[in-house]
């Protein structure tokens, strides 16, 4: 990793509330996914989301990504609405957000330098050359500036997912999202990735909004755990007393069943 992480150029962090939903609801059919959520994450944290599958984890991510939208309740990112708010307002905000998926989603048909040049300039309005020496300088970051000139099919899971982070930091996002990034890896690979953003999360200021089943990563990088149960926050603090002192029952019983 460089010593030079300034190729993030994140603004200083002020340890403001950064993402705030007040009494967010979101249903899907019948079901109730959030019943009124109210969620607070200040600017430098790193925060993860622990919890049973489907307690509504990944949806908190997409309701920032505004991959989905909230039935009921208030969405704002640096005191700016995300929802509800006229579509221009939606697209600045979003520009502070980037996710990475457990799927990696890379362009199949475009270079891997590509797949990270290609939402600066078409999204920021950065020249392909200012746009190529961010995403170089990112690759190396990520420990693939040989790569640049390969297809993604032909790089491993785990490098793809180096990309797909890459591609992710080049809009400069205040928030990453990382949800199950190493879900869908092979065992050896998810070493490679957990280190690019345990040093992503140790040298930048970033602000980080991880879900995962990856408890050793967790405790190493969070500031603080939230533990989900239906839609839920029932227990949060860091991760020392979450992983070793949790007091919710469930958290208990979730622990006890992933560790
Ligand atoms: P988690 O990330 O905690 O596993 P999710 O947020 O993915 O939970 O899902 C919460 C619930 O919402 C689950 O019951 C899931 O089946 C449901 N759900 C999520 N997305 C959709 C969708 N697009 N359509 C219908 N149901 C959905």
């Amino acid at each position: 990793m460089p010593a030079d992480t300034n190729i993030l150029d994140n603004p200083p962090v002020d340890g403001g509330e950064l993402i705030r939903f007040d009494k967010v609801t979101k249903r899907f059919g019948d079901t109730t996914v959030l019943d009124g959520l109210d969620f607070r994450v200040d600017s430098g944290r790193h925060v993860t989301l622990i919890g049973p599958s489907g307690s509504g984890k990944t949806t908190i991510l997409r309701l920032l990504m505004t991959l989905t939208r909230p039935d009921e309740g208030t969405i704002t990112v640096a005191g700016d609405r995300l929802f509800p708010a006229p579509g221009k307002q939606v697209r600045e905000v979003r520009k502070k957000i980037g996710m990475v998926f457990q799927q990696f989603n890379l362009f199949p048909n475009m270079s891997v330098l590509r797949n990270v040049t290609e939402a600066p300039v078409t999204v920021l309005g950065l020249s392909r050359d200012e746009a190529e020496e961010r995403a170089r300088g990112l690759l190396d970051l990520v420990g693939l500036a040989d790569k640049c000139d390969q297809r993604p099919g032909r790089l491993s899971g785990g490098q793809q997912q180096r990309v797909a982070i890459a591609r992710a930091l080049a809009m400069r996002p205040r928030i990453l999202l990382l949800d199950e990034v190493t879900s869908a890896l092979d065992p050896e690979l998810v070493a490679g990735v957990l280190d690019v953003l345990r040093d992503i999360a140790r040298t930048t200021d970033i602000t980080m909004l991880c879900v995962t089943h990856e408890m050793n990563f967790a405790r190493d990088i969070s500031d603080q755990v939230l533990m989900f149960d239906s839609g839920h926050v029932i227990e949060s603090g860091p991760p020392e007393k979450i992983f070793g002192d949790p007091e919710h029952e469930r958290t208990r019983e979730f622990l006890g069943a992933v560790l």
